[in-house]
């Protein structure tokens, strides 16, 4: 089966959170499970393709997948990738739409015939609309099917409807059962409708996204695809996430050498200028700075926990959480805060940290939780989306711990819940054991979707046409 995958995003490339993490490793899973595929991403600063051509380059992304980098010095040559500290790019949608055309040229340029086109988030949408719309009828393209896969539903690519001619398709398009969305144009709205099969992140989130409260807007719509949508719950690479062989932390260790996890928490107290104790609970949270994240909560809860433990946080992201935090670290010694993207220190996190918290308000999967389980940290969560998928609190023989309702005290509670265990010293080894032989590798999620490609192919063209109205 042939393979084109597209996305705004793929480790180690470019990054900005889990879609590079899952583009980046996907797509060699798929070929281990036979597939041949190409992917396709914006050609972004920084990036030194092995091979340059006129307008794209590409390399290797993996065994038997090569990777091609759409080339656009005006449009992708800037220091961030969607958003400046100013806000929004205000050419996103040029800049995405030129993305896409340019991919089916170079498709047909190297004469790939895909089965599957298979898109990502807002940024790749229009792939998956111009196939049914512009190249439907060429030779190449004539045999494939589509597929979308919504890693957050929270940003959809909403843009002015004084934009829509640059998309160049036929203004008919701007309806409510196409592009338009109250009155402006909405790419991952379009994206949904046009393709043959739409998946999200988790199962969870797949149910949740159907109704109002997470929706975004989207609910009605996704509720009308429902038997087309599915979730699937994405893995972690464990080449990339693993603390045998993990050359960014400290000491190595594994389930054999677990006590070395504690070298790495002293020498990471010290580096972060912390006290160096190892009986003071020491918390880690790497994240962007966002209200989905539970930034909020988390804010409120600080004082609290600062009381007690220690907390090691990394992210950026809202320039209001910046500020509060900042505040934070001023009143307490036992905050250590990093507003900054750094890999080498998230890194040392998951390893360093004795729990990891994740108070996400809604979480489409969460890769986190998985990579603190292999590096022996154990995740605090709330109950939501794929965090529901993956954790299941340690009083219900799980590995974590869960809180469910959305408040700051119930964040406290949680974590005085999990103190509590980490002093009962043997209670906690044996949990750390377990959770690090847990197992979220891409061979499983990547055989489910080949599965989805499958029952796309199944899918007769009168089938498409009746969903498309
Ligand atoms: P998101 O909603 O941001 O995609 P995920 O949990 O799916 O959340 O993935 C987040 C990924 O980005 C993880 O690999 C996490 O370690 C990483 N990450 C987030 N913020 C930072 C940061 N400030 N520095 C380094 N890595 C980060």
């Amino acid at each position: 089966m042939k393979i084109a995958f597209f996305s705004s995003e793929v480790f180690p490339f470019a990054k900005t959170g889990g879609l590079a993490d899952v583009s980046g490793s996907l797509p060699g899973a798929l070929a281990k499970q036979g597939a041949e595929v190409k992917v396709f991403m914006p050609l972004y600063n920084k990036i030194k393709p092995q091979k340059m051509f006129d307008d794209y380059g590409t390399s290797q992304l993996a065994k038997k997948v090569e990777i091609i980098f759409v080339r656009n010095d005006d449009y992708f040559l800037r220091e961030h990738l969607y958003t400046s500290p100013r806000g929004d790019y205000p050419d996103n949608l040029e800049r995405f739409s030129f993305f896409c055309k340019k991919s089916f040229d170079i498709l047909k340029r190297i004469n790939f015939s895909p089965d599957i086109f298979h898109a990502n988030d807002w940024q790749s949408s229009l792939i998956n609309i111009y196939l049914k719309i512009l190249y439907k009828n060429v030779t190449l393209f004539k045999r494939a099917k589509s597929v979308l896969t919504i890693h957050n539903l929270a940003y959809q690519g909403v843009f002015e409807k004084e934009k829509f001619p640059q998309l160049g398709i036929n203004p008919d398009y701007f309806s409510v059962n196409h592009l338009e969305f109250y009155n402006k144009i909405n790419l991952l709205k379009g994206g949904i409708i046009f393709s043959d099969m739409v998946n999200t992140v988790s199962p969870r989130y797949a149910k949740q996204i159907q109704t109002p409260d997470y929706g975004c807007g989207l609910d009605g719509v996704l509720r009308e695809k429902r038997e087309r949508l599915c979730g699937i719950l994405n893995a972690i690479d464990y080449d990339v996430w693993n603390p045998a062989k993990d050359k960014l932390i400290y000491t190595p260790y594994s389930l054999e050498t677990l006590e070395n996890k504690a070298i790495n928490k002293r020498k990471f107290q010290k580096e972060m200028g912390l006290k160096v104790n190892k009986k003071i609970f020491l918390l880690g949270i790497v994240t962007r700075l966002a209200e989905q994240k539970g930034i909020d909560i988390f804010s409120k809860a600080l004082d609290k926990i600062l009381g007690n433990h220690q907390v090691v946080i990394l992210g950026t992201g809202d320039e209001k959480y910046h500020k509060i935090l900042k505040t934070k670290a001023k009143k307490h010694k036992s905050l250590s805060l990093h507003l900054k993207f750094d890999e080498v220190l998230a890194h040392r996190i998951y390893a360093s940290c004795d729990a990891f918290l994740m108070p996400s308000r809604f979480e489409p999967c969460g890769l986190s939780q998985m990579i603190s389980y292999k590096y022996a940290t154990v995740p605090v969560v709330h109950y939501t989306g794929g965090l529901v998928d993956t954790v299941i609190d340690y009083q219900d023989g799980g590995g974590g711990f869960v809180f469910h309702n959305y408040h700051h005290k119930d964040l406290v509670a949680v974590i005085e819940r999990a103190y509590k265990l980490f002093s009962r010293n043997s209670e906690w080894s044996e949990l750390l054991k377990k959770i690090t032989g847990f197992n979220f590798s891409w061979a499983k999620t990547a055989k489910e979707y080949m599965d989805i490609y499958k029952r796309c192919q199944l899918l007769s063209s009168a089938q498409l046409k009746a969903a498309l109205k």
